[in-house]
């Protein structure tokens, strides 16, 4: 990759995670046997198989949900200062831990070490922290006190461990226990969360992880037993979880897909939109469901604002997800390979224009070098499809109502950013974009206090926060 000078290689070390050849389910506070056939959790930067990890049939869920079942009678009679405890415990464990757990992270995920070590895991802990907090104070907050009983949540691959904070650590606070399902080709996380919770001496029951392929989440999902279930990832997945838990009585809550409109305008901070930009498109590979991933700009800034930007991916550094000098890592998998790829002809194919960087990728293993594509229409499949990887499109705009038009014309509405020096202006945007998120000034923003969720088919129900609480809790 072409770089002003060079970096001597600064690889984090793999010797901090000690991973066996073969895990089972954690099921009542064990690690059990699953009754499908395991499957190989592979790194996706090298393509070395990492382990083998446990199927779930429907018989070992159910096993799963009956644990679950079991342990909420305690759990959710415990005073909340007491689950409290286990939260904080389950927070201080992850920061203690937090090498091994990034390391982990990067070598399942293939994301970047510096992204694994200063977002993900430290917003794993501040998770547990934060609804910690919340479990003594229920009342306080408006929903009640009562949680809802087992919930079954199925969680993706592109934050393996933080999507699994997201989903548990509210569970646990409002008293409720939990059957999670982690994706199939990120599965090791989850495992490790498992020992912490052994760690914590979390009752047994209170967690239970099932690995396994969409069967299991399936299972999990349609279990009878499951009172509220939680959802991140496709849409397409979403609908037939919102059909399969249709009238059911089962709480849902669906955290779906996303086309974001990163909005510039031409009074903003040049450099400062860029690295934005390069934050909203190109963290974790532009494997994130609010990403950045159509690029507005104000068509007067447009020549300079891109000049800026294509100077700025010159810089990136793309290969070893351990090296910490690394911006851009792996794809996660094949198959999300393919479809990036796909997708990427397909704009190419349409007429947009596209470019990389001069960029040496690694031969093995997954990868796809950051891409922009510039003289996209609102009609082309890149300005409307979640590509879901490091691949930005790039429309213009003249007036402010235009911007606001294009953004919102998405059948999405998960998040949207805005670059300008003017707050009235963001006030203004901000009150008509339909997005559940929107950042001013700065993007890709998380935070344990501040709800995230989305519009349309980004999905319902919001996670994070006070409001976090109510998809955990009888209202
Ligand atoms: P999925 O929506 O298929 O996967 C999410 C989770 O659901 C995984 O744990 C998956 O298991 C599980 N699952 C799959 N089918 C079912 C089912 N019928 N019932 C219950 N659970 C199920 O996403 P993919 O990994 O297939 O990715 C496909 C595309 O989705 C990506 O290319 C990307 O565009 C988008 N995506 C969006 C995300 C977001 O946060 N917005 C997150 C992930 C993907 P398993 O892993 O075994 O398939």
């Amino acid at each position: 990759m072409m770089a002003i000078f060079e970096y001597a290689p600064a690889p984090e070390s793999r010797d901090l995670v000690d991973i066996k050849a073969s895990y089972g389910l954690f099921i009542d506070g064990e690690f059990v046997d699953g009754a499908g056939a395991p499957f190989k959790t592979v790194n996706p930067a090298t393509e070395e198989t990492l382990a083998e990890v446990a199927t779930a049939s429907a018989d070992d869920v159910d096993r799963a949900v009956r644990a679950a079942r079991k342990a909420f009678g305690g759990w959710s009679a415990l005073p909340g200062a007491e689950r409290a405890k286990y939260l904080f415990r389950i927070a201080r464990i992850i920061q203690e831990r937090a090498r091994e757990l990034a390391v982990l992270e990067s070598l399942d995920n293939g994301k970047p070490i510096r992204e694994s070590r200063d977002v993900d895991v430290p917003l794993v802990a501040a998770h547990f922290f934060y609804y910690a907090g919340w479990a003594d104070k229920l009342e306080y907050a408006g929903f009640g006190t009562k949680p809802l009983g087992v919930a079954g949540q199925v969680i993706p691959w592109n934050f393996p461990l933080l999507m699994l904070a997201w989903k548990i650590a509210p569970a646990l606070a409002c008293g409720n226990t939990v059957v999670l399902k982690p994706a199939e080709t990120t599965p090791l996380s989850a495992l490790w969360f498992a020992d912490i919770c052994r760690q914590a001496e979390l009752p047994p029951g209170v967690v239970n992880i099932v690995t396994g392929a969409g069967e299991t989440g399936a299972a999990v999902v349609g279990h009878p037993e499951v009172d509220k279930v939680a959802f991140t990832g496709s849409t397409e997945v979403g609908r037939i979880i919102a059909r399969a838990v249709a009238g059911t009585g089962k709480k849902l809550t669906l955290e779906l897909g996303g086309k974001a409109a990163n909005i510039v305008f031409e009074d903003a901070a040049i450099d400062q939109a860029v690295e934005g930009i390069v934050n909203g498109i190109f963290f974790n590979q532009g494997h994130v469901c609010c990403a950045g991933s159509r690029l507005l700009v104000q068509e007067s800034v447009q020549e300079e604002l891109l000049a800026s930007l294509k100077r700025r991916l010159a810089t990136l550094r793309v290969g070893d997800p351990l090296d910490k000098n690394t911006d851009v890592g792996a794809i996660n998998s094949a198959e999300q390979l393919a479809k990036i790829r796909e997708l990427s002809a397909v704009g190419e194919s349409e007429g947009a224009e596209r470019w990389s960087p001069a960029c040496e990728l690694p031969e093995r293993g997954f990868w796809f070098p950051p891409t922009i594509f510039t003289g996209v229409a609102q009609s082309h499949t890149i300005a409307r499809d979640e590509i879901f990887g490091p691949v930005l499109s790039v429309l213009t705009f003249r007036t402010p109502a235009e911007a606001v038009e294009k953004a919102n014309n998405t059948p999405y509405g998960l998040s949207a950013g805005i670059w300008t020096e003017k707050g009235s202006r963001i006030l203004w945007m901000a009150d008509k974009l339909r997005a559940g998120v929107v950042w001013a000034n700065t993007f890709n923003k998380f935070d344990p206090a501040s709800p995230f969720g989305g519009y349309k088919e980004s999905g319902y129900g919001r996670e994070g926060g006070l409001h976090g609480l109510e998809a955990y809790l009888d209202v």
